[in-house]
């Protein structure tokens, strides 16, 4: 069976002219002899009367605390709804379609409500539907633990429900329809003159993904990755080519700016801790204790008498009882972000960071911290200077040509 997985995102179920796009997308599939399996996000983005984020309001809103369980079912109606729709669209299109929960179609998690981990993918109930020539929707973002309870996988999530059912169904390709022509050079939404990038590796998407380039989540490109799977990220509402992700022999040369960064990403809401007059051995008891409070470090700089990183605003309310408790001197400033300047081609060229901090001291920002590794070089700056730092960095590389 020649298998294909066409994941929809909440702006291309959300009306019915784009479930008309979306069943042509379809249909195109059907005509050329693949069996296509759907899987959908909630229908719209917050405000819309079945988007997460308007279901979360619901919830939240009038009971605080509420718990996560009852939460993560709360989430899951609203792909439960945009299946049960996208079904209904196929059906009257003339195909044959049935919708699937993520239960149903086998996708098992661990019990961590709000960002479960898929334990393993049962493809049985998927893959006789397709035998049959029947078109399975499934609910992205979804799965059951072994209690039988319904779980999240994070937001965003429905990305890696496509990527877990392209492997788990040996599928030719996994395709990512979403509003934009594909992965481009930044958010075009900061910097309107960003350009698609056509062609580019699995590891150099996993970290524009990974600091914050939300147009795909970073746990679906390590899923496609280890499964093998190529991705492409397509517009449901043009016939664009989109951007392939692959093994980087398999890709054609896709020439950016000067070639030595790919993008520009931005992770916002990042508060920066500074640790002072502290010991090492108090530093690795206070690390230890955050990594059981599941609070997640970034840009770590260790020094011997003191300690700079940074963490989410929502988990610095976490951190903070915690470092109150050593009695060690601290400062925290929330709401920075995280700019970094992706690009696999960086590794070993002499000067980028120079010119990084050039491009953003020549526009005023001031640079609170920096990081690098083989392919980014990380700044973090207040948050009001983001987007300006964004479009600083994608003019002093070139990604515009
Ligand atoms: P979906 O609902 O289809 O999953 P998302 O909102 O999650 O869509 O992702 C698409 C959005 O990602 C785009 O509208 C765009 O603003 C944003 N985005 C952020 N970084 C990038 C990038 N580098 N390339 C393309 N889009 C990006
Ligand atoms: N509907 C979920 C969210 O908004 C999952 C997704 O869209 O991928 O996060
Ligand atoms: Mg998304």
């Amino acid at each position: 069976m020649k298998i294909i997985v066409q994941k929809f995102g909440g702006t291309s179920v959300s009306t019915p002219e784009r479930r008309a796009l979306l069943t042509e997308h379809v249909l195109r599939a059907v005509g050329q002899g693949y069996k296509v399996a759907v899987v959908v996000s909630a229908m719209g983005r917050k405000g819309d009367p079945y988007a997460t984020d308007t279901l979360l309001s619901l919830g939240q809103n009038a009971y605080p605390q509420l718990s996560a369980r009852e939460k993560d079912l709360l989430m899951s109606c609203g792909e439960t709804i945009s299946a049960v729709v996208v079904a209904g669209c196929l059906q009257s299109a003339g195909l044959s379609s049935r919708a699937f929960t993520g239960a149903q179609a086998g996708v098992f998690t661990d019990s961590t409500f709000g960002a479960a981990s898929c334990l393993h993918v049962d493809p049985r109930a998927l893959n006789e539907c397709l035998e049959k020539d029947i078109i399975p929707v499934v609910t992205g973002f979804q799965g059951i633990d072994s209690q039988g309870d319904i779980t999240t996988l994070g937001r965003g999530g429905s990305d890696t429900t496509a990527a877990l059912l392209g492997v788990a169904l040996k599928a030719e390709m996994v395709e990512i329809y979403t509003d934009v022509d594909g992965i481009m050079t930044a958010d075009p939404r900061i910097t309107p003159n960003a350009r698609v990038l056509h062609s580019i590796s699995y590891d150099e998407v996993y970290q524009m993904a990974d600091n914050g380039a939300g147009v795909i989540h970073p746990r679906a490109v390590d899923v496609a990755m280890r499964g093998n799977v190529p991705l492409l990220i397509r517009n449901a509402m043009s016939d664009a080519q989109g951007t392939l992700v692959t093994h980087p022999a398999g890709m054609a040369a896709d020439i950016t700016g000067d070639e030595t960064v790919a993008n520009i990403s931005v992770l916002r809401k990042r508060t920066q801790a500074i640790l002072k007059q502290t010991d090492p051995a108090q530093v690795q008891e206070i690390l230890q204790l955050l990594a059981k409070a599941r609070v997640s470090i970034d840009l770590i700089n260790l020094f011997p008498d003191s300690a700079i990183f940074t963490v989410s605003d929502e988990d610095s309310g976490v951190m903070e009882p915690i470092l109150a408790n050593h009695g060690i001197r601290y400062t925290l400033l929330p709401g920075c972000a995280k700019v970094s300047a992706i690009g696999e081609k960086m590794r070993g060229i002499p000067g980028v960071m120079a010119r990084v901090l050039t491009a953003l001291q020549s526009r005023g920002i001031e640079v609170l911290q920096t990081a690098d590794s083989h392919m980014t070089i990380a700044c973090l700056v207040r948050g009001e200077s983001a987007d300006e730092a964004v479009r600083a960095l994608h003019e002093a590389f070139h990604l515009d040509r």
